[in-house]
């Protein structure tokens, strides 16, 4: 008899596309569980658990949701909803005092990032969320290992962290740009072809260290078209109030272009976990684009099993004592 053929195991490879040109839906009516499973399932076909097979070109830079002008009320009134249930969440994370999140955003000048990261977290009382921006790192960082900066910035328990770039960077720019690399003065015998491969196999060591430890970490690749970008960049040189935003070196990268691009879907391959996913976001609609990111936080926390602390039943009795000797006061 011909024994039985195993399975083949079906790798999370390339993403299983909604509908196309569905149309955004009203979610109003909706119950916060029916929303909390959109929210997951929107989300997963962007999220990269297992990146082995992760081909950058299988991921769009366009939604798969009809954004145009008439849609724009139920597509404020989602990003809405979305934004309110994150504040509910991020509330009872820091009541608990035990997870502690971590968004990283990574993406190429213009992408988006800063809007995305004032956008959803607009609903997110200040106290319990801190952002860091790396930027080139200064001669002090330089006389330490990449980590050491990020590692100074982690969110503390009870709180969202959100980096603006962050180690990513060191293969990323500095993948691209060999001197860079030169200026992070490692010893000669560290700098082999094997690098990027080893600065993987650390970064999954470290964000797994973490997640042992309480910080749950998402990643996100706001990913945006050559085209779009050149356009952005033209808004930039275009609008008085967006020429701070621009820089003449932004638009130099621009040569580099497949250098990045195969920079970050070798960074995606190696370094995307279970715990720690990558997301792929299609960043040529800012509003798709945040609607994606806030999707996939929540469905992050949902996960967490947030609670509010328990109060015991003396506590109850104290609580209810106290009350007592409010009212009966003069
Ligand atoms: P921006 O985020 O537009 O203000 O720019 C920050 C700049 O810092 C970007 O061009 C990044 O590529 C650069 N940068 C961030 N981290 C590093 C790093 N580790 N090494 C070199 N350049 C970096
Ligand atoms: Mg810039």
């Amino acid at each position: 008899m011909a024994p039985k053929k195993k399975p083949v195991k079906k790798k999370n490879s390339g993403r299983v596309p909604l509908e196309n040109n569905a149309k955004p839906e009203d979610l109003s009516t909706l119950s916060k569980k029916e929303l909390n499973e959109r929210a997951r399932k929107f989300s997963k076909q962007y999220r990269v658990t297992d990146g082995d097979k992760f081909q950058l070109k299988k991921y769009s830079t366009i939604p798969d949701v009809d954004m145009g002008p008439e849609e724009k009320p139920l597509i404020k009134q989602t990003l809405q909803l979305g934004v309110e249930e994150l504040a509910e969440l991020q509330d009872k994370m820091y009541a608990q005092d035990k997870w502690s999140l971590l968004l990283i955003f990574q993406a190429l000048d213009a992408a988006g990032k800063d809007g995305a990261i004032k956008h959803v977290m607009s609903g997110v009382n200040p106290q319990g969320c801190q952002v860091t921006a790396f930027k080139v790192p200064s001669a002090e960082e330089l006389d330490h290992d990449y980590l050491w900066r990020c590692q100074k910035n982690m969110p503390e328990r009870g709180r969202i962290g959100i980096f603006n770039r962050s180690y990513y960077e060191d293969v990323l720019v500095v993948r691209v740009h060999e001197p860079l690399l030169q200026a992070q003065k490692l010893p000669e015998k560290f700098v082999t072809e094997d690098i990027w491969e080893n600065r993987f196999k650390d970064i999954r060591n470290y964000e797994k260290y973490l997640y042992r430890n309480g910080t749950k970490i998402l990643k996100f690749f706001l990913n945006v078209s050559n085209k779009e970008q050149k356009k952005r960049f033209i808004e930039r040189i275009d609008n008085p109030k967006k020429n701070w935003k621009f820089s003449t070196a932004d638009v130099n990268e621009r040569n580099y272009w497949d250098d990045y691009m195969k920079a970050y879907e070798e960074m995606i391959r190696n370094t995307s976990t279970k715990e720690s996913p990558w997301y792929a976001v299609p960043a040529d609609n800012k509003s798709y684009a945040r609607m994606v990111i806030v999707s996939a936080i929540i469905k992050a926390m949902i996960d967490m099993g947030l609670e509010y602390p328990k109060v015991s039943n003396e506590e109850i009795a104290d609580l209810k004592a106290t009350r007592k000797i409010l009212i009966d006061e003069k």
